[in-house]
């Protein structure tokens, strides 16, 4: 028996069910379910690259750091966001979702509230997705890019954007007229004792998570605490950042543990 999602066709744009095996449309377009149960609605006109996103060792050092709960304060700070929205049932796209670590924390505080919640996660990186299908169960997961997100026009109550790539038209196009989008970025202090170990003049992070004209700020909110690192955690942090393509990883070397801060931006953005 298929069963209505929220994915629609990356060729023709019909909706996309699910059956047994794959997903298909009216149209006769159908995709595999992999092994582990997510899809793959990627066409090779939308990637540049053979292996697009994050590489297999930067997944595996943010997955050790995200067990370790660095981030979690900052997780249930977003989570706060997703659960006022009315609705008793709640449809929530995480584009750009990585392995599913801010997903998985939406689901458990949706079932906690007893809130129905169907909940889909999309990424261009394909190891990631696969990661995030075999641990996530009850979440659908789909490779896909946030430039062509393969998802029903106007069926999203609330769009996360956690350091992801935004694509305004798109978002606008998924999000139902009272969905709200949920966007996370870094804010200025952001990782400035790591930023200081690794450059002799630090860049500052400028303005980050904004959006244009078609979209308006309900609220913002910043989430600022210090976490203590071991060397393990260090480097796994170091790996999973834009930094580790720029700096030097020897500069690391030889430091048993660091008190760095976190800072994050949370806006939440309504349609116009
Ligand atoms: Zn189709």
């Amino acid at each position: 028996m298929a069963s209505e999602t929220l994915f629609q066709c990356p060729n023709c744009a019909a909706a996309l069910k699910q059956g047994d095996k794959q997903y298909f449309c009216a149209n006769g377009h159908s995709f595999d379910l992999a092994k582990q149960g997510y899809v793959n609605l990627l066409l090779p006109r939308d990637t540049g690259s053979a292996a697009p996103g994050d590489n297999r060792e930067m997944l595996r050092s943010r997955r050790e750091f995200l067990d370790g709960g660095y981030y979690a304060k900052f997780s249930a700070a977003v989570c706060q966001e997703i659960a006022p929205s009315k609705s008793s049932r709640v449809d929530i796209l995480d584009a750009g979702c990585g392995e599913g670590y801010y997903l998985r924390a939406a689901a458990e505080t949706l079932q906690d509230m007893g809130r129905q919640a169907a909940l889909y996660g999309i990424d261009v990186s394909k190891s990631a997705i696969r990661y995030a299908a075999g641990r996530y169960k009850q979440i659908r997961f789909a490779v896909a890019s946030n430039y062509h997100l393969p998802i029903r026009t106007r069926s999203v109550d609330c769009l996360l954007c956690i350091f992801a790539p935004r694509c305004e038209a798109e978002f606008s196009r998924v999000l139902k007229p009272e969905g709200n989008l949920i966007v996370a970025a870094p804010g200025p202090r952001h990782l400035v004792q790591l930023r200081e170990l690794l450059y002799e003049c630090p860049p500052p992070i400028g303005e980050r998570g904004t959006m244009g004209d078609g979209f308006r700020l309900a609220r913002q909110s910043n989430v600022r605490y210090e976490i203590f690192l071991t060397s393990h955690d260090l480097l796994n942090l170091f790996l999973m950042t834009p930094f580790s393509r720029h700096a030097d990883k020897q500069l690391l070397e030889g430091i048993d543990s660091l008190a760095c801060e976190v800072d994050f931006r949370i806006f939440v953005y309504q349609k116009r």
